[in-house]
């Protein structure tokens, strides 16, 4: 068996159960890339198993502590990730939910949502990918899905030597999967949507705002298939439209309208939103901001707060008074410390008084590992802007 020997002292984040063995953590290896190899002190003591990649700054993950990897390391945690889903009650309301969600649920680098039992799976790095075909089989065994599609596509497989792979790799997934959330239908395409085919991780967002739209008017910046407008139309909102650039992505929020009776609720507006916000005042009573990562690496932090700035502060300065705002991000790199110091900076040079009235992260099927705490990364923020 290989080994990734660590640098003296190195060994403490990973027995405090960190996944990542950064590559300054690792005085040698005789590993070869997507190799599972076991990991020694620098005193010469085993601490288990991670796959490594020396291409890459996260150079190993770590799969199992205090035992050699086996195919039955990944039945368990497979195992122990479908309970968690279910001491949560994911089930109770919705049939789209993550199974699988990597390093938090202690198989790194890989991610299993369920969409009315069709599966859809993105393997992040090249050690993900070489596990891969086990993982599949024990999934179809475990839980029987009616088929499973891979959309690794990710931009972060670059970094690790891997190209983008999409394909079928179990049974037939149509080209439409309708799944039920909070009572709402939504037509999702697996093959050809953005992601795994639609944002389950901001369920309870939208069961949020479809708990406070009652009469009201909403509009949905970066809509993608429109989610939270139906969730607001199911509410009792009178008027929903959702703005998005991408014509496919408004193409399904106008069928999701139609397969719910909502279409005389519902509008689109195919526009960029960082020329919308500067031609148009914003009268509707709740406003929601849920654009797309913009800070994809370390390096890119300040310029992704300057975007994030740039969106509230002219939402911020062209609302009427007294809106309801819901402004998130999903950039990982930014916490919510940060995003609410953004938030703020906004507020003040739109010369708005704006109060929080509620803090949100993802749901309980995207949970957060506590010993490696880099799995949290959807902020939500409630606001009152007067
Ligand atoms: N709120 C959505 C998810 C949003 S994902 C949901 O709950 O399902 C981010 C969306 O922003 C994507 O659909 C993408 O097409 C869109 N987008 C990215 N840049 C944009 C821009 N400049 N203007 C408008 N939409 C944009």
């Amino acid at each position: 068996m290989s080994k990734i020997i660590l640098n003296k002292g190195r060994e403490k984040s990973v027995i405090a159960g960190n996944k990542w063995i950064f590559s300054g953590a690792v005085k040698e290896s005789d590993a070869d890339d997507g190799d599972i190899a076991d990991i020694i002190t620098s005193s010469g003591d085993f601490l288990g198993s991670a796959y490594y990649n020396s291409k890459t700054q996260i150079a190993a993950r770590v799969m199992c502590l205090g035992e050699k990897f086996t195919e039955s390391v990944l039945l368990k945690n497979i195992q122990s990730a479908v309970q968690r889903r279910k001491i949560a009650r994911i089930h109770d309301d919705t049939d789209a939910f993550r199974l699988i969600f990597s390093e938090a649920d202690n198989i790194p680098g890989f991610i299993a949502d369920s969409f009315a039992s069709h599966l859809s799976i993105q393997s992040l790095t090249l050690g993900a990918d070489l596990l891969k075909n086990k993982i599949i089989s024990i999934l179809v065994d475990e839980l029987k899905p009616k088929s499973v599609y891979e959309k690794s596509d990710h931009a972060g497989r670059k970094l690790e030597g891997v190209h983008a792979h999409s394909g079928q790799l179990y049974g037939e997934t149509p080209d439409e999967v309708i799944i039920t959330e909070h009572g709402v239908k939504y037509p999702v395409n697996i093959k050809t949507g953005q992601k795994t085919g639609f944002f389950i991780d901001q369920r309870e967002n939208r069961k949020l705002i479809k708990n406070i739209s009652s009469g009201r008017t909403v509009l949905n910046l970066f809509s993608y298939t429109g989610g939270f407008s139906f969730a607001a139309i199911a509410g009792g909102a009178s008027k929903a439209v959702s703005v998005d650039i991408s014509a496919d992505a408004l193409a399904i929020a106008d069928k999701t309208a139609v397969l719910n009776g909502f279409e005389d609720k519902h509008d689109t507006i195919k526009a960029d939103i960082f020329d919308l916000i500067r031609s148009r005042d914003f009268n509707e009573d709740i406003i929601i901001i849920d654009p797309p990562a913009f800070v994809k690496s370390k390096g890119a932090i300040d310029k992704g707060c300057r975007g994030y700035k740039d969106v509230n502060m002219n939402v911020f300065k062209r609302c009427a008074p007294n809106r309801i705002v819901l402004t998130c991000s999903c950039s990982r790199f930014i916490n919510m410390d940060l995003f609410q110091k953004i938030i703020f900076g906004a507020a003040l040079d739109a010369k708005r008084n704006a109060y929080i009235i509620g803090k949100y992260s993802h749901p309980a099927d995207h949970p957060v590992n506590i010993y490696h705490p880099e799995t949290e990364y959807l902020k939500a923020i409630l606001l009152i802007v007067e």
